[in-house]
């Protein structure tokens, strides 16, 4: 397992492929402990490092999450299986947006895939959320520049920045959720719903 691990982090490095932060992941296990989540789904997948450590958390922790390019689906399946994980984490190709997941529901969110798409997966997923559930966002921060946009200087850039603020203030003024914004990694915000806080 600790094998695997360090290898997709070696692979995530050398094919350029964005993963989670380590302190981040951390915060989200510990999360997942505390809280005694046993179902989290995750937009995202890319190779399964993320998956594969939340799974970890605990020993009964089921995990889904979704991957829409093929390449990493595939990467991803392999280390799963590679950590015998296979029965707790299940890998779904496709774009999350057109994923049914009628029957479902999930103690954590988890969401973590491009970032101009945050508002339209938190108001996808939201419906699948348990009561007493959160919805994590990941990159709230974007390697510190939400909080420093003049020394941006790439258009694309910014463009990604004006998103990630307007998914900051659609979570702010969401009337049924209470979102609280966290500076680890690179910036997680965790959002509860009404009456649901902890
Ligand atoms: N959660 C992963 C981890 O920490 O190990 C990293 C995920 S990476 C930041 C984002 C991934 O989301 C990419 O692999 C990308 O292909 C995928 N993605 C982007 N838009 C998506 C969508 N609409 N549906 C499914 N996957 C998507």
């Amino acid at each position: 397992m600790k094998e695997t691990i360090f290898q997709m982090e070696r692979y995530a490095e050398a094919n350029n492929i964005p993963i989670i932060e380590i302190d981040s992941i951390k915060f989200i296990m510990k999360y997942i402990k505390l809280n005694d989540v046993k179902s989290v789904l995750e937009i995202g997948t890319a190779i399964g490092y993320s998956a594969i450590l939340m799974a970890n958390a605990t020993p009964d922790v089921e995990i889904t999450t979704i991957e829409k390019d093929e390449k990493r689906y595939k990467e991803a399946v392999k280390n799963v299986n590679s950590c015998e994980l296979d029965k707790r984490i299940e890998v779904v190709y496709n774009d999350a947006l057109k994923v049914n997941l009628a029957g479902h529901s999930y103690d954590l969110i988890f969401i973590d895939a491009a970032k101009g798409g945050y508002i339209k997966y938190f108001e996808k997923f939201c419906n699948y959320l348990n009561p007493g559930g959160v919805i994590i966002t990941d990159n709230i921060n974007f390697h510190g520049l939400v909080k420093n946009k003049s020394s941006i200087k790439s258009k694309n850039i910014q463009g990604i920045v004006d998103k990630i603020e307007k998914y900051k203030a659609f979570l702010d003024s969401n009337p049924d959720y209470i979102t609280k914004y966290y500076d680890i990694g690179d910036g997680l915000s965790v959002s509860f719903k009404k009456n649901d806080e902890k």
